[in-house]
C-alpha cells in the first residue's frame, strides 16, 4: 500500500490541529503535516457526521419506544372496548 506523504516536505505523519481561521463562522480542524505544518485538509470541528449518526440512533430508539407504547395502548383500548360491549 502506498504511504501518504506531505507534498511540502515528504514527511509521512500527520496530525489534527484546531484551526484559527479568522472571520470563520464555524470552528475547524486542520489535518496537517506533523513535521512542517503544511495543511492537507480541513474538517469540521463538531464532526457533523458523527452528530447526525448519534441523533439518528437516538431517534430510532425513541421511535421503537413509541411504537411499543402505541401497541400497548391499542391492546388496552381493545380490552376496554370488549368490556364495554359485554355489559
Ligand atoms: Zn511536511
Amino acid at each position: 500500500m502506498a504511504m501518504s506523504k506531505c507534498i511540502s516536505c515528504g514527511h509521512h505523519l500527520f496530525e489534527l490541529r484546531e484551526a484559527n481561521v479568522q472571520r470563520a463562522t464555524y470552528k475547524y480542524y486542520f489535518i496537517q503535516c506533523s513535521s512542517c505544518g503544511a495543511v492537507i485538509n480541513s474538517v469540521e470541528y463538531y464532526n457533523i457526521g458523527n452528530k447526525i449518526e448519534t441523533h439518528t440512533n437516538d431517534l430510532a430508539r425513541e421511535l421503537s419506544t413509541l411504537r411499543a407504547q402505541n401497541e400497548e395502548m391499542k391492546y388496552q383500548l381493545q380490552w376496554i372496548t370488549q368490556k364495554l360491549q359485554s355489559r
